[in-house]
Order: C-alpha cells, then sequence, then structure tokens
C-alpha cells in the first residue's frame, strides 16, 4: 500500500507478491486436501462393510489426486494373484473377473518391493500390464500407484495397491499428489483389513449357526427315532418281568433297568431341546418345596446305599412357598443329586439342604467326591462338557444333566452354580424366589 501511495513498485517485490500470491493459493489447496484426509480418516475407520469401504477410497483416491479412475487391487493368496476389490467407472465389473500378475504388472511391483510409482507415461514402462486395458478398452496415459501395508503380529505386509489413472489436463502428478494418496493409502489399509477380519467372523459365526441349527436338528430326530422303539422295549420287558420267575427274571430285570437308563438319556436330549427352543416354558405355580424334596429325596435311597454313601436331607423348620414347576424342580434335584453320588467314592456323604436367604430359598446338595477343579466350574454347566476326556473317565452320561438344570432353573428366574475343589467334594446350589 505504501508503495501505490508513492507511485513505485520495485520489480522484484511484484515478483514476490505474485510468489506469495501462488503459495497461498497452493496453501489453501493443501490444507483443503489435509482436511479432507482427515475427514475420510474418520468415514474410514468408522465404516466396517468392506464394499461401502472401498467405494468410499477409490473415489476420494480421484478426488484428491485429480484423476479419471482409480481402483484397489488386493493380493489373493491362494493364488498369489492381485484382484481387483474396486474400480471406478463403467468397467468395474469386468475387471473384478480381471487377475493381475505379480510380475509384469506395476500393482504388483509395488506390492512386491513395498514402494511408491509414479509413471508420467504408463504406455513404454515394461511393468505396465497392458491386458487390462484391452479388456475393457481403457487408455491409460499417466499412473500413479502405492502399496497398501498393514501390521500383522509386528511385521509389515503388503496387501494390495491403491491406484491412480490419468492425471486431468496437462497437468503431471506432483509431490503433493503422491503424499496424499500415501495418506490415504495407509488409511485405507487399515481400514480394509479391519473390515475384512469382521467379514470373516460374520461368516464363521453364520457358518457355527447353521451347525448349531443342524445339531439340533440331529437331536430332535435322534432323541424322536429312538424313543418309540425304546417305549416298546420297555413296555414289553416290563411285562415278561412281571410274567417270569427264577433266573430268567433277573435276567429281564437288566434288560429293564438299561432300557430305563436309556429312556433317561433320551430325556436329557428332548429337555435339552426344548431349553434352546424356549417350546416348553416353566408354568409357574406355589409348591411346598418341603414337600417336595421330602418326596424326591427318598427315591436315591437305594442308589445311596448301593454305592456306600450316606444320604441325608436337612430342612428348615417352616414350611417356605416358591411359585415353581414342580416337575422342572424334581428334574433340577434328581441331576444335582445322581451327580453327588455318581462323582463320590464308597464311604462318602450327600447332604441336601434348603435354607431362606432374603426372597430366596437356597438348595443345596452337597457331597464329599472328587471335587471339580476351578476352571472347570462354569464350563461344566456347558453342553456336553465333563471334566474327565470322554474315552478315559471312569463315570458314565452325556455331559447334559447340569446344562438342563441350569436351563430349568434359569426359568425360574433363579440361579445355579458350583464351589468345589479337588479331593474336598463339591457343592451345587440353586435359588428360587419365595412366592
Ligand atoms: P454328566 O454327569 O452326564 O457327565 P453333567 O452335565 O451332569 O453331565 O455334569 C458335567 C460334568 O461335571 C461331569 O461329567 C463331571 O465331570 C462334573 N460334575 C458334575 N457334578 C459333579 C460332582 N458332584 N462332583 C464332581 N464332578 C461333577
Amino acid at each position: 500500500m505504501l508503495y501505490y501511495k508513492i507511485g513505485f513498485i520495485p520489480p522484484s517485490l511484484s515478483e514476490n507478491s505474485v510468489i506469495a500470491r501462488k503459495s497461498e493459493g497452493e496453501a489453501t489447496h493443501q490444507i483443503n486436501r489435509l482436511r479432507r484426509l482427515v475427514e475420510i480418516s474418520r468415514v474410514l475407520s468408522s465404516t466396517l462393510q468392506v464394499e461401502p469401504l472401498l467405494a468410499t477410497i477409490i473415489g476420494t483416491a480421484a478426488e484428491l489426486t485429480d484423476t479419471e479412475a482409480s481402483s484397489i487391487l488386493l493380493l489373493e493368496s491362494r493364488s498369489q494373484k492381485l484382484r481387483f476389490a474396486a474400480a471406478s467407472g463403467a468397467k468395474r465389473d469386468q475387471l473384478k473377473n480381471i487377475a493381475v500378475p505379480l510380475e509384469g504388472s506395476i500393482a504388483g511391483w509395488v506390492v512386491r518391493n513395498g514402494q511408491r510409482v509414479i509413471l508420467t507415461e504408463a504406455g513404454p514402462d515394461p511393468r505396465f500390464y497392458r491386458h487390462v486395458d484391452r479388456s475393457i478398452g481403457f487408455s491409460t496415459r499417466s499412473l500413479m500407484a502405492v502399496p497398501l501395508k498393514v501390521g500383522r503380529n509386528g511385521k509389515e505386509h503388503t496387501i494390495g495397491a491403491l491406484e491412480v489413472l490419468n492425471k486431468r489436463g496437462e497437468a503431471r502428478f506432483s509431490d503433493d499428489d503422491l503424499d496424499s494418496l500415501t495418506a490415504l493409502a495407509s488409511q485405507a489399509a487399515i481400514a480394509i483389513e479391519n473390515a475384512r477380519l469382521v467379514a470373516d467372523l460374520q461368516q464363521a459365526y453364520a457358518q457355527l449357526s447353521q451347525l448349531d441349527r443342524r445339531k439340533s436338528e440331529f437331536i430332535a430326530i435322534a432323541s424322536h427315532e429312538l424313543r418309540t422303539p425304546l417305549t416298546i422295549i420297555l413296555a414289553y420287558a416290563s411285562f415278561l418281568q412281571e410274567q417270569t420267575k427264577d433266573s430268567t427274571q433277573e435276567n429281564v430285570k437288566i434288560v429293564v433297568e438299561s432300557a430305563t437308563r436309556l429312556q433317561a438319556l433320551i430325556d436329557n436330549l428332548t429337555n435339552l431341546r426344548y431349553l434352546e427352543t424356549g417350546q416348553e416354558p416353566a408354568r409357574l405355580n406355589p409348591c411346598d418345596i418341603k414337600k417336595l424334596l421330602t418326596s424326591v429325596i427318598p427315591e436315591f435311597d437305594a442308589l445311596a446305599a448301593s454305592k456306600g454313601l450316606g444320604l441325608q436331607l436337612r430342612l428348615p423348620k417352616d414350611s417356605p412357598m416358591v411359585r415353581c414347576d414342580a416337575q422342572k424342580v424334581q428334574v433340577v434335584i434328581s441331576n444335582l443329586v445322581s451327580n453327588a453320588i455318581k462323582f463320590t467314592p464308597a464311604g462318602g456323604q450327600v447332604m441336601v439342604t434348603a435354607a431362606r436367604r432374603g426372597s430366596d430359598i437356597h438348595i443345596s446338595v452337597q457331597d464329599t467326591g472328587i471335587g471339580i477343579p476351578k476352571e472347570e466350574h462354569e464350563r461344566i454347566f456347558q453342553p456336553f462338557h465333563q471334566v474327565e476326556p470322554v474315552l478315559t473317565r471312569n463315570h458314565s452320561g452325556m455331559g447334559l444333566g447340569l446344562t438342563i438344570a441350569r436351563g430349568l432353573v434359569e426359568q425360574h428366574g433363579g440361579r445355579l452354580w458350583a464351589e468345589s475343589e479337588p479331593g474336598k467334594g463339591s457343592t451345587f446350589t440353586f435359588t428360587l424366589p419365595l412366592a
């Protein structure tokens, strides 16, 4: 301003102001690019679906570098070839069918060397893979490609390349273009890796769910198909047992006992299915827990005595009423008591107690048996889980009793848990809300 007033503009200053204006323009341009990069990094880190993520990356790459086209090529580990994961333009679907070799392509060179490339003229470069242009009728003039790198297990891996093609107008790729594309690629690579991990997890989850459905179908069919002939065997064997005498009666008794055991196993499978499908909700009615225990526990007297165990029941003085489905609670108690008897060596004790605790009743089955290691206390409630390995174990069973017991207790709004130490016995406690 001062110079205008005195009517003199030194030539050097006029040149400087042009440079100043130009660099001011460049600075604004650069700030805008950085702003766009920050903006896009936010979008990338919040997008977990692969397709929209890739579309955002190629769109931004072309926009930041002012180019006609852009693409992402990812390394396919099985074939060790690069595949177009995303590309701009009308022919992008065609591109998805083209495999680009690691040797003899610019993208391949970038991936193998982990380095960036600018080609002002792509055609004469021996690394340029012409097949892509020919296949889709495109003409690549200039090209810039950067590697997509991620860190895995503390090591850097190149998973693919990000390319932009044909700088618009007469311009050449600048250092700013290269820096912008590199910054975008470093964000993009992490986002792609995360999205792929999520997609893999979703796929694995879908497969697991399908397997779980098949398992449930198998259990449903097997238990249904086994039940009918078994009911017939049991009916005829029981009839025979009444009709026969002497040693034959003893033999038929063994058939009846074995068939009854088999029926209990099938009942377990059916109960598990009901719990998983929610087919049989608990029918809650006021119920006298003392009465229930006094009727169930004596059923185990003979079994406990045959194993040389003492079986005791300790009840509260009053008769607390709970809201429960008596049949289901009976299954819970039976499963816990038969386990206690099964896992307690001769000479031991099994004690069943019931006591009020606040608004609940706590029913415990305590034994002096083999006990359970701490890390198994929760696992034993998973279906088919048993502490001893299946092939070498000394006890029979399918590993369903506790799963079913916990499921049934939860149907009542209660909890079931284990407290135990190897060699010192176990206590299984479940709660039921007082009526
Ligand atoms: P099952 O008794 O048919 O194997 P459960 O689901 O009832 O199936 O029990 C799962 C596993 O938990 C048992 O195989 C056993 O290893 C352990 N377990 C259950 N109850 C006891 C107990 N009272 N003492 C020691 N281990 C037990």
